[in-house]
């Protein structure tokens, strides 16, 4: 019998809780049948394999071809879900520019605002599917990268922070086409504690 190494992730909110930036669909379809998926699908892949029972960090760095490809998007997806908190409408205009992090993105851009526009430029440049990433580097600089298909910063050395999911599969429900708008409304939801504890651990 086949034992689940690799186990979906809980959310740390209700599936309904992201509306109207994502809706309770696109939670239900993105995180309960993409990501279980590649959930599935990795615990059949490593099986009797040298990832088995490996850490999902290494295998990504280890792997190639279809192991990384399901654990990449697996990472990725993890850190994708676990960034956001419930939508409420004061919350967009909260920035606690004591947090270590907002510091570090006003040295690093110049100002949040330029950031902002930084990020949602390349989550909309980036052909095809793919991540947006804001990553620390080993002094701790943060960089805006683009990352292919199950691409995850990990694999250049970066400490991944925060990321934009480009597949369509993200947005297609609520969004249809309009990826710009998907990426700038997610900043309505984003919990930049969990993003501060990420940069500072
Ligand atoms: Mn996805």
């Amino acid at each position: 019998m086949l034992s689940a190494i690799i186990s979906l992730i809980a959310l740390p909110y209700a599936p309904n809780a992201l509306e109207p930036v994502i809706s309770r669909e696109t939670i239900e379809y993105h995180y309960g049948k993409h990501l279980q998926t590649y959930v599935d699908n990795l615990n059949k892949l490593v099986a009797g394999t040298e990832f088995e029972a490996m850490p999902l960090e290494e295998i990504v760095a280890k792997s190639q071809g279809a192991i990384f490809n399901n654990a990449g998007q697996i990472l990725n997806h993890n850190l994708y879900f676990t960034q956001f908190k419930p939508y409420t409408i004061e919350q967009s205009a909260i920035i606690n520019d004591q947090l270590p992090i907002f510091k570090a993105i006003i040295r690093d851009f110049g100002s949040f605002e330029a950031f902002l526009a930084e990020f949602e430029q390349k989550g909309t440049t980036l052909f095809g599917s793919g991540w947006v990433w804001l990553s620390a580097d080993k002094d701790g600089k943060l960089v805006i990268t683009q990352e292919p298909n199950a691409g995850n910063p990990v694999t250049k050395g970066l400490k991944p922070l925060l990321t934009m999911d480009v597949w369509e599969h993200a947005y297609y429900i609520d969004y249809r086409n309009r990826r710009a708008a998907h990426l700038h409304s997610l900043w309505q939801i984003i919990n930049w504690d969990e993003i501060n504890r990420r940069y500072t651990e």
